[in-house]
């Protein structure tokens, strides 16, 4: 996900506040390399978050590290292919299917700097979601017709979308409420945008799209389950760049 800053806040759907129920998404705004590299996050600890957070998650992730030195980009976390050093870079793009594994690749400077320690849960767990995506082991039909800014919507949506109810049901302690506001933020803008491309030119799409998005915290199918029927996988592999 990338990191934001101060954004302009954007109206969310009122409806979708209720369903979502009750806290985060991430955020990411633009941030200047530091000349000071800052506070500084232990890896192994981030492993044991997530670990604590989704036992399961080896199931979906390979491993959780940091940028490599020297590829600087804006963003907290981004879910990538294994080895791949460059979030933005060709033939990062997350490997999809069954049994697809990826790994995350964060930040440190954006992610430590500024940010409770609660953040780093829920940047942790957004990643999870989209490994889980791109595994098709959740309930999110996955777009497939070649747009890519419309995946890109989707995806995001439904991943910040399912923070904001992981936050609003009390998985993030410590949460501040500018973390709070940047996750919800990101939802409405992800929703907002793909509202704005599909619900003229498509609404019976758009209304099947929006349904499941107001309830994200029912996406997920337990651990290792087979994706319901109806689950298409993404086309993931045709794109060229991570899954922020
Ligand atoms: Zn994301």
């Amino acid at each position: 996900m990338p990191n934001q800053g101060k954004r302009r806040r954007t109206r969310i759907p009122t409806d979708l506040l209720a369903a979502a129920g009750a806290l985060c998404l991430s955020a990411g705004v633009v941030l200047a390399a530091p000349a000071d590299p800052g506070p500084r996050l232990d890896q192994q600890a981030l492993v044991r978050t997530l670990s604590l957070l989704r036992p399961d998650y080896p199931l979906y992730i390979s491993s959780v590290r940091p940028l490599t030195p020297g590829v600087a980009r804006r963003l907290y976390m981004a879910l990538v292919r294994p080895g791949a050093t460059d979030p933005a870079g060709r033939g990062s793009a997350p490997n999809a299917g069954p049994g697809a594994r990826n790994d995350i690749v964060y930040d440190e400077a954006s992610i430590a700097t500024g940010h409770s320690v609660a953040w780093r849960s829920l940047l942790l767990e957004h990643e999870y979601f989209h490994a889980r995506h791109m595994a098709g082991a959740t309930l999110l039909p996955v777009v497939r017709d070649g747009v890519p800014e419309i995946e890109r919507h989707y995806n995001e949506a439904a991943a910040w979308g399912f923070n904001v109810a992981e936050a609003r049901a009390g998985r993030y302690p410590g949460l501040s409420p500018d973390e709070f506001r940047e996750a919800l933020d990101r939802l409405g803008e992800h929703y907002a945008a793909l509202r704005a491309i599909l619900k003229d030119s498509d609404p019976a799409r758009w209304s099947r799209i929006s349904e499941l998005l107001l309830r994200p915290e029912t996406l997920l199918t337990p651990a290792g389950a087979t994706p319901s029927e109806g689950v298409r996988l993404s086309a993931a592999s045709h794109r060229e760049r991570s899954t922020p």
